[in-house]
């Protein structure tokens, strides 16, 4: 108890706040409230600065250079790296590959488990899946004869592990599912699904997008085979992210692209790989990106994750106590593991007009499928309204959004 009090006198959001620049801006007159954060998170100055100093002072191509600003730009590009390693707990830095995103993370194991997989193997997804952890694999199991198996979910948004257990056999040869559902808001219980998939031998990606703004994760105590994520989502800028891999698997892995800065030797007789990262790691990367995304982690940490799930939990129970006094509003997604994300609609009104109307009012929520149409085809509904919250939010912004939904309800119905 001690220590959450001490967590909560450190965690004071309005100088919070004043790490955000974009927070001060006018949105059709009113102030912002973003209540996007699911899609994208906002950008701390301390990250804008790095940035801005990558470029103003020692913006050079990384690793091969002799010249001054080549070793310092490849200094602070690595020194990322260490940091990426030590925030998830990696055994090594090399297991930490940088890619452009969640996306392109997910693709360079789809596609290398492709001179892996023969016909008739399974692989099992879950029903709560983002789309870029469906059609990656659906595209492999075209190419390679697998068989694509999905764990139900409920009316709750939760996975159904009874249905799980059902699924798995020594056909089994991947699992990949996400730690947060973006759409839901739900925290899949991903040890329990890990270690049920080793059982069978079967590896295991877990997709962190949606969980990292929130969660600290251990990969060495998850035992988890990859983990990948988006520095976008974690205050950081887009355009770069992360793939965790045991290292046994990326040596067992055959490159995703070929180019510069993969290979150990050329020649038109044979060429041969880098080690372990640059092996992933074709052409010149997102360095700035890079060193932003360290940056980022720096000052989440800075913050404390325990301290941010705890206010986000607080905001996340008012929110859904004051949307639910709305008559005919809807929630999708009660699980009691749930993260700061609000799924919801208003009776016979759709989404979008309702998205509408808040922007109208300063209020940025996301309206339609999520990325996520099974989760949307499982309630039988186009899309929802989608209000995510991040550290920076406050309660203040929580009642305007339910005035705001209360007055769209009024002009729409
Ligand atoms: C955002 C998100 C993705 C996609 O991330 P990109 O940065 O667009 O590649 C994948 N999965 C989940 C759960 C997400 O929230």
């Amino acid at each position: 108890m001690i220590i959450k009090e001490g967590v909560k006198k450190m965690f004071q959001v309005e100088n919070i706040r004043k790490d955000f620049p974009i927070l001060l801006r006018k949105v059709n007159g009113k102030p912002l409230i973003y209540f996007d954060n699911a899609a994208t998170s906002q950008t701390p100055k301390q990250v804008i600065d790095v940035i801005v100093d990558y470029y103003t002072n020692y913006n050079a191509n990384i690793h091969r250079g002799v010249h001054t600003l080549s070793q310092e730009a490849t200094d602070k590009y690595e020194e990322a790296r260490h940091k990426i390693q030590k925030h998830f707990n990696a055994k090594k830095a090399p297991e930490i590959i940088f890619t452009s995103g969640t996306t392109h993370s997910i693709n360079i194991i789809s596609s290398g488990f492709e001179a892996l997989l023969n016909e008739g193997d399974e692989v099992i997804v879950s029903a709560l899946e983002h789309h870029s952890n469906i059609v990656p694999w659906q595209m492999l199991c075209e190419k390679t004869g697998a068989i694509l198996k999905v764990i139900p979910m409920n009316q709750l948004g939760e996975l159904e592990i009874n249905e799980y257990d059902k699924l798995l056999s020594k056909k089994t040869k991947l699992v990949f599912v996400n730690h947060i559902s973006n759409a839901l808001g739900t925290i899949n219980p991903i040890k329990n699904i890990i270690d049920k998939a080793h059982k069978v031998g079967a590896a295991v990606l877990i997709d962190g997008a949606q969980a990292c703004p929130h969660i600290k994760p251990d990969v060495q105590e998850l035992d988890v085979d990859f983990y990948v994520a988006s520095a976008h989502k974690i205050c950081g800028p887009t355009g770069v992210g992360m793939l965790y891999g045991k290292e046994e698997w990326l040596n067992k892995l055959p490159p995703y692209q070929g180019g510069g800065e993969m290979i150990a030797t050329v020649s038109f007789e044979k060429t041969t790989y880098a080690d372990l990262p640059h092996k992933f790691e074709a052409g010149t990367p997102n360095i700035c990106g890079g060193i932003a995304f360290g940056k980022a982690i720096d000052y989440m940490n800075a913050i404390g994750f325990e301290a941010i799930m705890s206010y986000e939990n607080e905001l996340l129970r008012y929110g859904t106590s004051q949307l639910l006094e709305i008559e005919g509003l809807t929630i999708y997604g009660q699980s009691k593991n749930k993260a700061s994300v609000i799924s919801f609609n208003l009776d016979g009104i759709h989404p979008y007009d309702v998205g509408t109307l808040l922007d109208k009012m300063g209020i940025a929520v996301r309206t339609g499928h999520h990325c996520a149409q099974p989760v949307m085809d499982y309630y039988k509904i186009p899309g929802t309204i989608r209000a995510s919250f991040s550290f920076y939010n406050t309660k203040e912004e929580i009642d305007i959004l339910v005035k705001g939904v209360k007055k769209a309800k009024l002009m729409l119905s």
